[in-house]
């Protein structure tokens, strides 16, 4: 055996990872179901360093060394799970299988669970950057524990993205801790993926910009706080021109944007736990409703009323001023999508027993990963300073950057709602804002209604204890039902 790390799985994520593996002087063994994939990999790749191909997972697993370290990319779902079990078959107790796939972190901790009761050690990691990361970087997400981490942390810190100095890699928690803080990741990713496509829009046929006029906006926007990987290629891709016509090439794109449900996941796990991610929700919302095509056509034909979503200014130097308004709204609402992800981490941390470093997740989050950004510095140390542990809204940097763009971020909701241009995400995120500092909700006229309807009893703000109203009787009299 020759191998200190191997790799089954070898299409896009696998063969890339495998690539970056042996670039960094690991000896990697290789394992794919069908072998002509394997052959491929060595045959375009075989000079990136030492590979130890293999036909069976019986001779893969043969030619790792102790303990043998095994990372699967194959399909998310039943093919993870019959390559763990047949991987587990093959090993000893002590060896550990790593799953990169984005698996969902309950499979991920009914798998722990199962493989440490054969003696082995199962880590589910979540792998982000796609497959230029995997090769050149990628930022990883690994959970499990804490002696797979002693094996496993120099071998993944060797091929992860570099921000300052310091690998996009830390240990996240045990069994699925590190499967959910990638599915957060990826909610986090569809709040920026939409508040970028809202900017856009509003740009677009709210003034009436073109797609390079537009790009040239998020060039300037990319050196500022809202510097990132997402605002730079949006930046390219507006410049982009379709090869056949001519045309910019995002006119060209139909209008529906597609999900492979790690969004979906963020919402409904937030859901389960009772934490708000607004934002996160409306992205997903948003890229559902693109995708409503029968509903489309029908309002369309309907030719459903209201205005036609043109924002008209007075002058030039009001236009300028309101492509820089939307810019803060983004700021803040973005703001706002991270505090909402990163409180369903601590929440989902607190149900399932993890013990989550925010501080360093936000790190790590700065290099490799699509949401990368330079924003994350100052996420990481307002985790650091224990100034975010309870929202990153009352972290002090965070609160004045609020502070500063309120203005623009009520001006850009307030324009587009009157214009009729959707803008879901700039909008959902202010309502929380403004919800969060209301010190009064009208949740007390929702619970009184629980009560009416369903005796599902109140509190009282002047009395401890739970009360019930007898509405339907006479004087209404007040119950107490417990202290
Ligand atoms: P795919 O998700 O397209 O999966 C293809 C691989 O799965 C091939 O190696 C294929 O083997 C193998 N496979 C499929 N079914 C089985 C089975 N029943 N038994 C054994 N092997 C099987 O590949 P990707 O490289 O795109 O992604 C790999 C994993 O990484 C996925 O879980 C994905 O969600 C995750 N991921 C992907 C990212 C991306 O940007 N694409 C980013 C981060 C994570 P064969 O060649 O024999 O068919």
């Amino acid at each position: 055996a020759t191998a200190n790390i191997g790799v089954v799985g070898l299409a896009a994520m696998g063969s890339n990872l495998a690539r970056n593996l042996a670039r960094h002087g690991n000896t990697v063994a290789l394992f794919n179901r069908h072998y002509e994939r394997t052959e491929k990999l060595i045959e375009d790749h075989g000079d990136d360093g030492n590979f130890v191909p293999a036909k069976t997972i019986e001779e893969f697993v043969a030619s790792l060394t102790k303990p043998r370290t095994a990372i699967i990319m194959v399909k998310a779902g039943a093919p993870t799970d019959a390559t763990i079990e047949a991987l587990a078959d093959a090993m000893d107790p002590g060896d550990i299988i790593v799953d990169g796939g984005n698996s969902y972190f309950k499979d991920t901790i009914r798998r722990e669970k199962d493989i440490r009761a054969r003696g082995l050690h199962f880590v589910g990691c979540g792998v982000s950057g796609g497959e230029e990361g995997a090769l050149n970087g990628p930022s990883l997400m690994p959970g499990g524990t804490d002696e797979s981490w002693k094996t496993l942390g120099p071998i993944l810190k060797s091929i992860a993205a570099q921000a300052e100095g310091e690998p996009c890699v830390t240990h996240i928690g045990e069994n699925g801790a590190g499967h959910f803080v990638k599915m957060v990741h990826n909610g986090i990713e569809y709040a920026d993926m939409q508040l970028i496509a809202e900017s856009y829009d509003i740009m677009r046929r709210g003034m009436g910009m073109t797609p390079d006029e537009i790009g040239d906006v998020f060039e300037a926007w990319n050196k500022t706080e809202l510097n990132s990987y997402l605002i730079e290629i949006t930046a390219d891709l507006l410049h982009e021109k379709d090869k056949k016509t001519g045309k910019p090439l995002v006119d060209i794109i139909v209008d529906h944007a597609g999900m492979k449900g790690t969004g979906t996941w963020t919402v409904q796990t937030a859901l389960e736990l009772g934490t708000p991610v607004t934002v996160v929700a409306e992205g997903v919302f948003a890229r559902g409703l693109s995708d409503q095509t029968e509903l489309r056509a029908g309002a369309a034909e309907q030719n459903l009323s209201g205005p036609d979503g043109t924002i008209e200014f007075a002058n030039d130097e009001e236009r300028k001023a309101f492509i820089n308004d939307i810019r803060q709204a983004m700021y803040a609402s973005k703001i706002v999508a991270y505090a909402q992800g990163f409180n369903e981490i601590n929440d989902g941390a607190k149900e399932y027993g993890w013990d989550i470093d925010l501080a360093a997740v936000a790190r790590i989050w700065r290099g490799g990963c699509i949401i990368r950004a330079q924003f994350l510095n100052v996420v990481s140390d307002a985790f650091e300073s224990g100034e975010a542990n309870v929202s990153l809204l009352f972290a002090s940097y965070f609160k004045d950057a609020i502070e500063r763009c309120q203005g623009s971020w009520r001006r850009v909701v307030a324009k587009t709602m009157s214009c009729g241009i959707p803008a879901p995400v700039f909008a959902t995120s202010l309502s929380y804002y403004d919800a969060l500092r209301s010190k009064r909700l009208p949740a007390c006229l929702i619970q009184s209604q629980r009560d009416f309807f369903g005796a599902h009893t109140y509190g009282r703000v002047d009395e401890p204890g739970t009360f019930h109203t007898l509405w339907a009787e006479p004087g209404r009299p007040e119950e107490k039902m417990s202290d």
